[in-house]
């Protein structure tokens, strides 16, 4: 199960209306709990040098680098790099070929050290998003196709 708490996602859907038409997005942050639960302890934007496009959203990474530093001694090393969010205005929350693609390599990066990476996808219009979350589980037998599971979202206040 996943966790994520009320203020974060207002966050993300917030960002996602800003930007809308266009994709945009940001870093999932947090810690795994000991049941196996994962909570997301913070979500970061896109940053001020990310590209944004109808399709496409490349985000600021040194400046994520950044916001990750940041969070990692604000929590006394509890707050660790989980995952990514982006949107998919006007359409579903499903992972596109590309997405695969993007979960596969951060999966593989040994700069990102998250060999389980979660990937959230909001979709939608103005004032109405769906968020999906999926889970990178293993890599086919080629490191592609990845194989992923979706996460039941839950949240707190
Ligand atoms: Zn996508």
């Amino acid at each position: 199960m996943l966790w994520i708490s009320e203020a974060s996602l207002t966050e993300m859907s917030k960002e996602a209306e800003r930007a809308y038409p266009l994709e945009t997005g940001g870093i999932l942050a947090g810690y795994v709990a000991n049941c196996g639960d994962i909570v997301l302890a913070g979500v970061s934007g896109p940053g001020p040098n990310a590209t944004h496009d109808q399709f496409r959203f490349t985000p600021d990474h040194d400046w994520q680098c950044l916001f990750l530093d940041k969070l990692y001694r604000d929590s006394s090393g509890i707050s660790v790099y989980l995952g990514d969010w982006h949107t998919h205005p006007n359409g579903r929350p499903h992972m596109s070929r590309l997405d695969k693609k993007t979960l596969n390599t951060i999966a593989k990066s040994s700069e990102a050290r998250c060999p389980s990476p979660l990937m959230m996808i909001g979709s939608g219009e103005l004032s109405k998003w769906d968020w999906l979350a999926h889970q990178y589980v293993l890599a086919g037998l080629f490191g592609w196709p990845v194989f992923s599971r979706k996460l039941q979202v839950n949240i707190f206040s």
